[in-house]
């Protein structure tokens, strides 16, 4: 049985001057081992290194990383992890090197980290640890992977990008299709069959009640701060929240 935990909680704010790409980076412990699944944007390193610290780990303690799949906002501070095996679905590292031009999300950089690492092929079916298991859940990316987890009294999902939010219950597709509305669609199916407890990759995590979306714990709310310094006149910056996110399907890649 493992113990999970959150180490940063996702969020799926957008802007259109640019992605905050906050996305939730989990932490699991079983049998002495030490997972991470997913490490984060760079923006985020910091609050990273804080709640490791605070759980009285370092980066070196960790024994394996499980990345849902290569973009950016998920994997940027895998190098934080020197010590671990980083474990990807090899259709996700096969793209890394070499992303489609239109998804500006995954970078060759990326993949030039990941050569300096640990990387083991990881897909649908295996055994990471004990009551831990991989399935695919393609859509959003090519190798797109989820993390199933026995917890004690039910197996939870740690979803990323194919189930990003809440709003992909309803949605029946991740807000974002990289490669293919079929997939994703699937994937979304096959990850609501296989539980009732969801870690998405942009959201809190959540149960599902008679078809509802409960969240089960996390921030409600986040401050941002801007300067303001020199403005006497009004607020330069207004926030808007939209209650639906339409799903962008516009970089579908599949052939
Ligand atoms: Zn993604």
């Amino acid at each position: 049985m493992a113990n999970l935990d959150v180490l940063t909680y996702g969020f799926s704010f957008i802007s259109p001057e640019g992605g905050f790409g906050w996305s939730s980076i989990s932490l699991l412990e079983v049998g002495g081992q030490n997972i991470v699944i997913d490490t984060g944007p760079a923006s985020r390193r910091n609050n990273l290194w804080s709640a490791l610290d605070s759980r009285g780990l370092t980066p070196e303690e960790i024994d394996l990383v499980i990345l849902t799949h290569m973009h950016w906002d998920h994997c940027q501070n895998t190098d934080m992890f020197g010590n671990a095996r980083i474990l990807v679905h090899p259709k996700e590292i096969d793209y890394a090197h070499n992303p489609n031009p239109a998804d500006h999300n995954a970078a060759k950089y990326i993949a030039d980290m990941m050569d300096k690492m640990r990387v083991e092929p990881i897909s649908d079916g295996d055994v990471v640890a004990d009551g831990i298991s991989i399935i695919d859940t393609p859509g959003h990316t090519l190798g797109h992977i989820s993390v199933v987890a026995d917890v004690g009294e039910e197996n939870i999902i740690v979803a990323g990008d194919a189930m990003p939010d809440g709003g992909t219950v309803t949605r029946k597709l991740p807000y974002n299709v990289f490669w293919d509305v079929n997939d994703a669609t699937e994937s979304v199916e096959k990850i609501l069959d296989s539980s009732d407890v969801f870690y998405p990759g942009h959201d809190r995590p959540f149960r599902l009640s008679d078809g509802q979306v409960e969240y089960l714990h996390g921030p409600t709310q986040v401050e941002i701060v801007v300067s303001n310094e020199g403005n006497t006149v009004a607020p330069s910056l207004a926030y808007t929240v939209h209650s639906v996110r339409e799903p962008n399907i516009q970089l579908v890649q599949k052939p």
